[in-house]
């Protein structure tokens, strides 16, 4: 079966230990959930994930559908599929939009394809309306002077384009207000479907209410200690998340 596979992986950060043998499986056209309280790992997960150099990886495997890209760099990890929306997105001053996107395109075609840009065009501005985002934008830098709203749009623009056969989304839904996120989860759930495993990291329960996960887990002390469906996040909301502490001190579940 295709998945996102990740395996007791462990990473540190200047030598001190925050992914402890984390593992966890995602299936192709699953969304998954992964919360847990500020400090925990979940960005440093993302990190490492995209083979970002200051994330040590000690051991483990990720396997996308069975290979191992551990090791790889960045931008080949990118295009073996993975995609990542950051939490704080990069700005790219002096490249647009629009280059961006299809520079990263025209990076993952076969040897003699030939670009269309009419065909390009029509579909980023198709994309760019789903999300609401003004065509105006396509000719500015990526995410310079944007409005923390507008990052995360342009984020999941990206993602729109490029297709991705698994995306991890740290936190698309901060900085967003409630117009915002619904605008975000519905570009996230049009992409939704077999071809798909998206890993939704968030700290607050609310876009999971837009996006309804198959399932949650939950993260602490660089490990998960409980996994369930959507309701787990639910109660999260309710009870907050000093109650699993003592949970990640016997592991996990
Ligand atoms: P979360 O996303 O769950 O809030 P992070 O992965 O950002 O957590 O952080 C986990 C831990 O790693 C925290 O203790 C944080 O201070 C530390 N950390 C994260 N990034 C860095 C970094 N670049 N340099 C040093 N420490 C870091
Ligand atoms: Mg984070």
């Amino acid at each position: 079966m295709s998945s996102l596979e990740i395996r007791n992986l462990n990473v540190e950060i200047d030598g001190t230990p925050i992914l402890k043998d984390f593992s966890l499986s995602i299936p192709k056209g699953e969304v998954h959930a992964l919360m847990g309280p500020n400090g925990t790992g979940k960005s440093t997960l993302a990190k490492a994930l995209a083979g970002h150099e200051d994330y040590e990886i000690t051991s483990g495997e990720v396997l996308l559908d069975g290979v191992n890209i551990i090791g790889m760099e960045p931008d080949e990890i990118a295009r073996s599929g993975l995609f990542m929306a950051f939490q704080y997105p990069s700005e790219i001053p002096g490249v647009t939009i629009a280059n961006f996107i299809r520079a990263a395109l025209t990076a993952r075609m076969e040897e003699g394809e030939k670009f269309n840009a009419p065909a390009y065009y029509k579909d980023l501005y198709e994309k760019m309306d789903l999300l609401e985002i003004d065509r105006g934008f396509t000719s500015r830098s990526v995410n310079e002077g944007f409005s923390g709203g507008e990052k995360k749009r342009c984020e999941i623009l990206q993602m729109a384009m490029l297709k991705p056969s698994y995306a991890v989304l740290d936190e698309t839904d901060s900085g967003l207000d409630i117009d915002a996120l619904r605008v975000v989860a519905e570009g996230v759930n049009k992409m939704r479907g077999p071809e798909l495993g998206a890993l939704v990291i968030t700290h607050y329960q609310r876009l999971l209410n837009y996006i309804v996960p198959d399932k949650v887990h939950v993260m602490h002390g660089g490990r998960i200690v409980r996994t369930g469906g959507p309701e787990l996040a639910e109660e999260l909301e309710e009870k907050g998340y000093d109650w699993l502490k003592e949970e990640a001190t016997v592991g996990p579940a």
